[in-house]
């Protein structure tokens, strides 16, 4: 998978400008507020998701532009396509493949990329929610029931937490809770599996990755957390039910006396370690980013093995805090597939690569 060309019109502060990217390793640098970032998100764009700094398109609009419009030619499995994205104000963004309308959804089909920004520093430092996430997300586009049974799992647990909320008031909501709870663990029984499945293969994938990317000083290491009573996650789904069932039995009173839904897999972690230490609580900040971007390098090995092709890689300033070792690493040997890295260094970065170089000065590209 990689974009050959792209081309943007009226696009944030790009006027126009078309880029021809090598297939292998593009850095991308310059001073801070050329558009660096801006030309990630249009890449970005063309795998049909909403942008990763927006949820509005109109936002991607130059300032002084009635319209933006991205054209690619993207080579997916050696076939190349030419993808058009257009976004006018007050109107639904417009997405062609080919010159044949589709939905933005298709686009998934024709591209698919992995993205690192300094936000995914989240991933080690904040809560689970942010590595919950990054599970589903993932699974959600390797396995296509998935993406059901999450969106059934929520709307059950948004009844229950109501019932659980309103009960005093409405005592005969409570007829309905064993029934909600029910549902809840026959999602839960297989969605463990399929998290359990999903976090062995990319502890399996991220661990090499990591010895190499910290010059084997550093073992990372993954590991599922799910519902305490579930003693073997890929045990068949009906054990698992039992075992849920059981958790919430337990905590049957306490959740009515809370008012709120305590048990269940919305709590589910991925717990990450460094040499046996939690990263979350003892990781320096360029341990930290190295194994978010290891677990992401890991996410793209797995999606390597589904589909046959790597996604294209889009890092977004990751060299900061890094040190010269690590920045090799992320400049030289990251393998496979293409990779799109933007940085704040100047153009001396091209001795330190033997990627393609490109310099972005206010929204112009040389
Ligand atoms: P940094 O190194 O600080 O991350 P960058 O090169 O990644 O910088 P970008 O985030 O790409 O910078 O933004 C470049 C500029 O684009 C910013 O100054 C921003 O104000 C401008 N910009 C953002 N959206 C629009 C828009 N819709 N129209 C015009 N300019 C915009
Ligand atoms: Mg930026």
């Amino acid at each position: 998978m990689r974009v050959e060309r792209i081309a943007l019109s009226g696009f944030r502060n790009y006027d126009e400008q078309t880029v021809a990217f090598e297939p292998a390793v593009n850095v991308i640098c310059g001073p801070n507020a050329q558009g660096k970032t801006n030309l990630l998100e249009a890449v970005y764009l063309l795998t049909g998701a909403h942008s990763f700094r927006t949820r509005f398109d109109r936002e991607l609009i130059g300032f002084d532009c009635d319209w933006a419009s991205i054209l690619a030619d993207v080579d997916s499995g050696g076939r190349s396509q030419t993808v058009r994205l257009l976004f006018q104000k007050g109107q639904r963004r417009q997405v062609t493949v080919g010159g044949v309308k589709k939905t933005s959804a298709s686009l998934a089909g024709v591209m698919t990329a992995v993205l690192f920004s300094p936000d995914d520093l989240y991933l080690i430092k904040e809560g689970a929610a942010a590595r919950r996430r990054l599970m589903d997300s993932a699974i959600c586009q390797l396995r296509p029931g998935y993406a059901g049974l999450l969106a059934d799992y929520n709307k059950l647990y948004e009844n229950k937490t109501r019932i659980l909320k309103d009960w005093r008031e409405k005592p005969s909501l409570l007829a309905a809770l064993d029934e909600f709870s029910d549902g809840l663990a026959r999602c839960s029984a297989r969605m463990i599996r399929y998290r359990a499945s999903f976090v062995e293969r990319l502890a399996a994938a991220a661990a090499p990755i990591h010895r190499d990317f910290s010059g084997a000083r550093e073992e990372l290491q993954l590991s599922y957390r799910t519902v305490s009573t579930v003693t073997d996650t890929k045990a068949p789904a009906e054990q698992i039910y039992e075992q849920v069932c059981a958790h919430q039995a337990a905590h049957r009173q306490a959740e009515l006396d809370a008012g709120a839904c305590l048990t269940g897999i919305h709590k589910d972690d991925l717990d990450i370690s460094l040499n046996g230490t939690s990263a979350r609580s003892f990781a320096s900040q360029g341990q930290a980013r190295t194994a978010a971007l290891s677990v992401k390098l890991a996410e793209r090995e797995i999606f390597k093995a589904e589909t046959g092709e790597y996604p294209v890689l889009l890092l977004d300033d990751v060299l900061s805090e890094l040190d010269a070792a690590r920045q090799e690493f992320v400049l030289n040997r990251i393998g496979g597939g293409q990779t799109l890295i933007t940085c704040c260094e100047d153009e001396n970065i091209s001795r330190r690569t033997g990627g393609r170089v490109f310099t972005v000065d206010r929204g112009r590209i040389r």
